[in-house]
């Protein structure tokens, strides 16, 4: 076939039921999953070459945990991730534990419990799951053009070296937080840099000294900076994550090819330098812990305003998910468990639609879904900066902590969401 002013492989795979996902992250294979489950044939495009280990740790509240048990992952899952007992508030500079949120029985107050992962982890589950369900996933297949019809949506996907054109009843752009499809559907640019840089690295817990061991997730809020640390891998391994204020390289503001990854690298000098200056006056326990790291990562955080309307995560036959719809400042730990309840309300959507009928499916997907992600996105944002105030406010969060304790941490209205 012959379109698009290039030469055209064209595809065209049976139009009952079938739909192509751009983007093969967390969001696009617990899409791929969700909707097989309701008897949907999916095709997931990922651009790389291979699925690595990219990322660190994820924690993951009630709200997705409970999906996870509900499709049938719960065993599974339970092999992989670990369980923290609390989550502990604490100074930076003292190490004093200003408040505490009882994780231990989160399962019996929402039902499910609250688990922390490696990112990797999450992914191949997710990945099996799909593929296990005949969701089809080809890598090295970036998609570069969505577009639709009356009747059908259409990708052109670059794979070995051919433009090919795929179509099929719906599709859906879960190609992260600088999405190339978003551009295309809603136009409205590229998301923006906050200034803020999450450095990550991860620990065998087996490697450190016994004081420095945690099973517990950790907060250490101090002043334009935080550090979180939580056990992944069952709990043999410590993910360290320090967010802060800072510049990515010299020429950041313009380098958005050092933006668009997940792992970055600078020398382990510099990234030392900066960590110092962002750390200055930390407790020793927080020093000896950042001491310990090696093998920094950096991701610089990206950041869109709160979602506006459903026409954002739905136009037509084609559905926006994940990043790509809403992304997320890692401040409320939200992302990925987004995107699985983005995934879930689609399958959910789905489960009964008959092909002819899915753009009204996905508009109520959209309508269910579009004011949650927003409420999330502006609560991740107004954490960041509850985490990182100085002078008189940081006193008072201090110790409004120490009053409230841990009602002040709890979010039963995120965390008590029951969609699956
Ligand atoms: C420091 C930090 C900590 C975090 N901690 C948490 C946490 O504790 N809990 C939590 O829930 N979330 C957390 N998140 C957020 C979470 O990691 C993301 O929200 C989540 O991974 C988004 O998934 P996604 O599938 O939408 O996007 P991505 O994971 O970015 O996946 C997008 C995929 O699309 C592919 N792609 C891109 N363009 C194309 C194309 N044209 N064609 C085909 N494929 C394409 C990419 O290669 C990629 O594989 C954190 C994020 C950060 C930065």
């Amino acid at each position: 076939m012959q379109s698009f002013g290039v030469d055209l492989d064209s595809t065209i795979t049976h139009m009952n039921r079938h739909i192509l996902i751009a983007g093969g992250g967390i969001a696009g294979m617990a899409a791929g999953y969700a909707v097989a489950r309701a008897g949907w044939q999916a095709t997931v495009f990922e651009r790389a070459a291979e699925f690595s280990q990219v990322g660190a740790g994820v924690q993951l509240g009630p709200n997705v945990t409970r999906i996870l048990q509900a499709w049938g992952l719960g065993d599974a899952f339970t092999q992989l991730a670990a369980f923290p007992p609390s989550l502990h508030a604490r100074s930076l500079t003292t190490g004093e534990v200003l408040a505490t949120l009882p994780l231990k029985d989160f399962a019996k107050r929402y039902g499910a419990p609250y688990a922390t992962l490696h990112r990797a982890d999450l992914h191949g589950l997710l990945m099996q799951a799909a593929t296990r369900q005949g969701v089809q996933v080809q890598s090295n297949a970036a998609v570069k053009r969505v577009s639709q019809s009356l009747d059908a949506a259409m990708f052109e996907v670059t794979q070995q070296g051919q433009l090919l054109q795929h179509t099929a009843t719906v599709a859906v752009a879960a190609d992260g937080v600088w999405s190339p499809l978003r551009q295309q559907l809603l136009g409205d640019g590229l998301p923006n840099f906050t200034g803020h840089i999450a450095y990550r690295a991860l620990l065998a817990q087996a490697d450190l000294p016994p004081y420095l061991r945690s099973h517990d997730v950790s907060v250490w809020m101090g002043v334009h900076a935080h550090v979180v640390s939580y056990p992944v891998r069952g709990g043999e391994y410590l993910n360290v994550v320090c967010l802060a204020e800072g510049r990515l390289l010299d020429d950041d503001a313009n380098h958005l090819q050092a933006l668009q990854t997940w792992n970055a690298q600078k020398s382990e000098a510099q990234t030392l330098a900066e960590l110092q200056h962002a750390l200055r006056g930390a407790c020793t326990p927080l020093i000896d812990l950042m001491a310990a790291c090696s093998h920094w990562r950096l991701w610089p955080l990206c950041f869109r305003p709160a979602m506006q309307g459903a026409h954002q995560h739905a136009q037509g036959r084609v559905a926006l998910l994940g990043d790509a719809a809403h992304p997320m400042l890692p401040y409320l730990a939200q992302g990925a468990g987004m995107a699985i309840e983005d995934a879930a309300e689609l399958g959910a959507q789905l489960w009964t639609a008959p092909a002819a009928n899915a753009p009204e499916h996905l508009q109520q997907f959209a309508n269910a879904r579009w004011q949650r992600n927003a409420r999330v996105q502006a609560r991740a944002k107004r954490n960041g900066r509850i985490f990182h105030v100085t002078g008189a406010l940081g006193i008072g969060r201090d110790l409004g902590l120490r009053l409230m304790g841990a009602p002040l941490m709890d979010v039963p209205w995120l965390y008590g969401h029951s969609k699956s």
